[in-house]
């Protein structure tokens, strides 16, 4: 259904650059092209929380300014419009191959509600749509949250990190059990994100390689 609207949204509107809004047929016209440091995304990075994530760019200049703009000032066809683009340009995807499912990071309950989308979630769909490798339920892999995260102080941030908020609902579970995860977030900085979800994937028997859309190296 998804690449069905997608499509009728090419259809309607011309295919202006994710990031400057000029017309140039594509969602990155070449001068913002020129500007992001692209990552391969066979190469990983290690974060001082978590090892071996793999990223697609850098979180710079022009992929921070589409983030904010899809978080803070409600744009999500940004992000969706700008992934793409990022995939487009990513030259060796092979390796995704050997993925049997694409998780979403989940985001916080409130927060994602609020919003009315994760971002995590729309990136994992654009990597879907490329890959056609099957997408995670909502509901499999999800997150608890309390109060907003802006609340908390750092030493409630991290100690909520170690404790076990992230959740497999087993009903969705089964057949999936040993598969191979795609962890997908939007970006990585100390990657204590990635390792507290990582925990909780690998304590339920599952594999998983973690891709950000950007890293702060
Ligand atoms: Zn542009």
């Amino acid at each position: 259904m998804g690449t069905a609207v997608d499509s009728l949204a090419d259809l309607l509107f011309p295919r202006q650059c994710s990031h400057c809004d000029t017309w140039d047929n594509g969602w990155l016209c070449p001068a913002c092209t020129s500007q992001i440091e692209f990552i391969a995304s066979t190469s990983m990075h290690d974060l001082r929380s978590f090892s071996g994530v793999r990223a697609l760019t850098q979180y710079t200049g022009i992929v921070k300014d589409v983030l904010h703009r899809t978080k803070y000032e409600d744009q999500p066809w940004r992000l969706i419009r700008f992934t793409s683009a990022v995939i487009e340009n990513e030259p060796d995807l092979k390796w995704l191959d050997e993925i049997d499912l694409v998780v979403p990071m989940p985001g916080d309950p409130w927060r994602t509600w609020k919003r009315g989308f994760n971002p995590a979630r729309l990136i994992a769909k654009e990597i879907v749509r490329t890959t056609k490798r099957p997408l995670a339920h909502p509901r499999w892999f999800t997150r608890t949250g309390s109060k907003p995260q802006q609340a908390l102080s750092m030493d409630e941030r991290s100690k909520r990190y170690e404790e076990n908020v992230f959740r497999l609902d087993k009903r969705y579970l089964g057949q999936e059990e040993r598969v191979k995860c795609l962890l997908v977030d939007d970006i990585a900085t100390t990657g204590a994100t990635l390792r507290a979800a990582t925990a909780a994937l690998t304590e339920s028997g599952l594999n998983v390689e973690a891709l950000v859309l950007s890293v702060g190296l």
